[in-house]
């Protein structure tokens, strides 16, 4: 376990909101996640949220109604500290692995974090980034993907490219059965896609997970 500094936080939304860090030397691969927090059981998984190339090492937080951790995460200053530990997981994402190089990243809230940390890395990807959230002003960062390969589903307003959850607007629409897809975000949508992408045809070892909550 390391102590970094932070250096700023980002408020994006009321709740949500990017806690920039000293990278400090850590070697990651983008998709991968770090414990932060504090010493002892006050410590949470988050996705790391910058590229392999920054110089600095971000994660993006939603703050959980009664939770500990995020709560605290919210109010760090820059210059206070806190504890970190990892990489791990294996979540990973190098597109030198795959010879048909099509990806489809699926997302609920938070879970746009991985993939932000793929296309700050690795420029010039064939991918559709398709991200669920209730309101559109949960477009976090949107403007760092190139605005043609996202579809922003909204199940609380109709602001979004789709209103509805990401699960009806998948099974609407076709997927080519060699894409390699990337799920990440709450259990809930995890299942009800990977049902969707099995019927359509896609082999289960061309779709890869990590669960949130
Ligand atoms: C591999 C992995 C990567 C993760 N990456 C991220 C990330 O990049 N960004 C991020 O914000 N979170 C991420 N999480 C969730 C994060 O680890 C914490 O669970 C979350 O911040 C809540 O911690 P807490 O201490 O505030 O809440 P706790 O005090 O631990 O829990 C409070 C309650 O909230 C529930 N809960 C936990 N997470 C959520 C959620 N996202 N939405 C609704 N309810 C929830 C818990 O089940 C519990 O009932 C990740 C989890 C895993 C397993």
């Amino acid at each position: 376990m390391r102590t970094h500094k932070v250096i700023q936080t980002r408020q994006l939304t009321e709740s949500t909101f990017v806690v920039r860090l000293e990278r400090n030397d850590l070697n990651f691969q983008t998709g991968q996640f770090i414990l932060v927090g504090w010493n002892g059981i006050d410590r949470r998984e988050y996705s790391v949220y910058s590229g392999e190339h920054d110089d600095y090492l971000e994660v993006l937080v939603r703050e959980v109604d009664g939770g500990k951790v995020s709560a605290k995460l919210k109010k760090l200053k820059a210059g206070e500290t806190v504890q970190v530990d990892g990489p791990f997981g294996f979540f990973k994402f190098s597109p030198d692995v795959y010879k048909v190089k099509k990806f489809l990243f699926v997302a609920t809230g938070t879970g746009i974090s991985p993939f932000h940390s793929f296309v700050r890395t690795h420029g010039g990807m064939e991918y559709r980034l398709v991200h669920g959230v209730r309101l559109a002003e949960e477009a976090y960062d949107h403007h760092d993907f190139e605005a043609k390969r996202i579809t922003l589903c909204t199940s609380g307003e109709m602001k979004g490219d789709f209103y509805g959850r990401v699960s009806a607007y998948l099974a609407e629409n076709e997927i080519d059965k060699d894409t390699n897809c990337f799920l990440c975000g709450n259990s809930v949508m995890i299942y009800e896609v990977f049902d969707i992408l099995t019927a359509k045809g896609i082999p289960v070892s061309n779709i890869l997970s990590e669960v949130y909550f």
